[in-house]
């Protein structure tokens, strides 16, 4: 068993720790590293490839880190069901699905992420018909702190509820069966709007897509929609390779990231840089694959709260979001993200017996994003919002309690399966409870 002290730090670098990092091979090894590892007394903390803003994934003793666990076990192309072993980057499965002619029922916007730490935290896209990615998921391998595995599906619907999107802190997830669907191409339609035609008829084009998405550019009155719908296998009608580096590589990223280190320190020119952004958008339309057009590269770090508000709620959200950065002028750089998705029967899901909109607030990662973070959290709180376990908020059990009608049966569940509370860490005390 390989054993060695490693700094780590997530993603957006607001997050690290030191811990003692163990890297399991198989899922046999898995086992044998927390059950000595319980037996030993230890904390374990699963961790899959750090893209999480909270400290969900932040280990105290020792860091189970799961990206050796890669690659595809089994695959019937007929019936869409695949076998995929937890720590496989959600790139890698993308290109080894389309392989075999199939592909995920949705994505967010990245795939950078294991599948299994996208799963555990709720991870979801947008589509009005569509829940998180966890909803695609029809069994899963559990190891529990005691060392013993099973496999988990419909056949114990307690269970089944409660480890989909399971924190990391129910076991450690070896292996996840998935129901795609055939491989499927997507027209993306990207369009600079204004807020005030786009906000009031969002429903309806929540509903009139497939995948429906908006950014407000905070500060302006300006909006880019995306909408993704179904096309031909047979309609190829690509981005030009030019055109795909000016916006996602040079606009998106290199020129963004170089405007967002010299805005740091002229925090008074963000808001009137985002009208000059806001203006240079243009119309785009292209046919892709679908994970193509989902996912999008992310080079400028960034921080980010994400909140889940009942569907109808989201104008409500926006307005009061809207109005407070006219009333505040505060420096933020980074478009207002708003998606929606299907209500699903996972517990601690963002869409438990509900459907949502999403609202997603970013901040540079060398920017104070507390002003604006906590106003957002007081506007989506009179929604009933419950945040995105894997993105900041400030919500600890009580309150969760109220959000998330499951929580207790989860508490619970968790009471059952890790009485000694080997899975733990700060946030989970503070999430679920000591
Ligand atoms: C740039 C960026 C873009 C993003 N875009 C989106 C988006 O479009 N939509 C969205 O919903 N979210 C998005 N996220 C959030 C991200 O999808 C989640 O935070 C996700 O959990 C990260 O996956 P990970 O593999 O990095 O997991 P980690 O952050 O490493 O871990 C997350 C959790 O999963 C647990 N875990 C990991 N592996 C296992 C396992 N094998 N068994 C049990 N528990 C495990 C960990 O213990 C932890 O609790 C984005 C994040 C970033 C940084």
């Amino acid at each position: 068993m390989s054993r060695s002290s490693t700094a780590w730090s997530n993603w957006a670098g607001n997050v690290t720790d030191d811990a003692t990092v163990l890297r399991p091979r198989t899922p046999g090894e898995v086992a044998e590293q927390i059950r000595s590892a319980a037996g030993e007394g230890r904390r374990v903390r699963p961790v899959g490839s750090g893209h999480s803003f909270t400290a969900i994934a932040q280990a105290d003793d020792l860091r189970l880190d799961l990206t050796g666990l890669s690659g595809i076990v089994s695959a019937d192309r007929g019936s869409g069901r695949v076998r995929v072993l937890a720590g496989t980057p959600l790139r890698v499965l993308n290109t080894a699905l389309d392989l075999l002619g199939l592909a995920m029922p949705n994505l967010g916007d990245i795939d950078a992420q294991t599948l299994a730490g996208a799963t555990s935290t709720g991870t979801h896209g947008t589509g009005a018909g569509l829940a998180g990615l966890a909803a695609g998921i029809v069994g899963l391998r559990l190891v529990t702190v005691d060392g013993s595995e099973r496999w988990v599906d419909e056949s114990d619907p307690e269970l089944f509820g409660a480890a989909r999107v399971g924190l990391g802190a129910l076991g450690v997830i070896t292996e996840i069966e998935l129901a795609c669907l055939p491989a499927y191409r997507l027209r993306a339609v990207e369009r600079p709007d204004s807020l005030d035609v786009v906000l009031p008829r969002i429903q309806e084009h929540f509903d009139a897509h497939r995948h429906f998405e908006m950014y407000w550019f905070p500060g302006t009155r300006r909006v880019q929609t995306k909408a993704n719908d179904l096309v031909d296998d047979d309609v190829h009608e690509p981005l030009a390779p030019w055109r795909r580096r000016l916006d996602d590589e040079l606009l998106s990223n290199t020129v963004f990231g170089a405007a967002n280190r010299v805005l740091t320190k002229a925090p008074r020119a963000v808001l009137p840089f985002n009208a000059i952004a806001a203006r240079a958008l243009t119309e785009r339309s292209y046919t892709a694959a679908s994970h193509e057009v989902f996912v999008t590269p992310r080079t400028v770090r960034f921080v980010e709260s994400e909140y889940a508000v009942p569907r109808e709620a989201v104008g409500d959200v926006l307005a009061d979001l809207v109005a407070w950065v006219e009333r505040r002028r505060e420096p933020i750089s980074f478009p207002v993200e708003v998606r929606v998705a299907a209500a699903d029967d996972m517990w601690l899901s963002t869409g438990y017996d509900r459907a949502n909109a999403y609202v997603a607030v970013h901040q540079y990662h060398r920017g104070d994003h507390r002003a604006y973070f906590a106003a957002f959290e007081e506007i989506v709180a009179a929604h009933a919002g419950r945040p995105h376990w894997g993105k900041l908020h400030t919500l600890g059990a009580e309150q969760l309690a109220r959000l998330y009608p499951r929580h207790g049966d989860f508490v619970a569940l968790r009471d059952r399966l890790d009485p000694d509370r080997v899975l733990t860490n700060d946030y989970l005390d503070r999430v679920l409870g000591p």
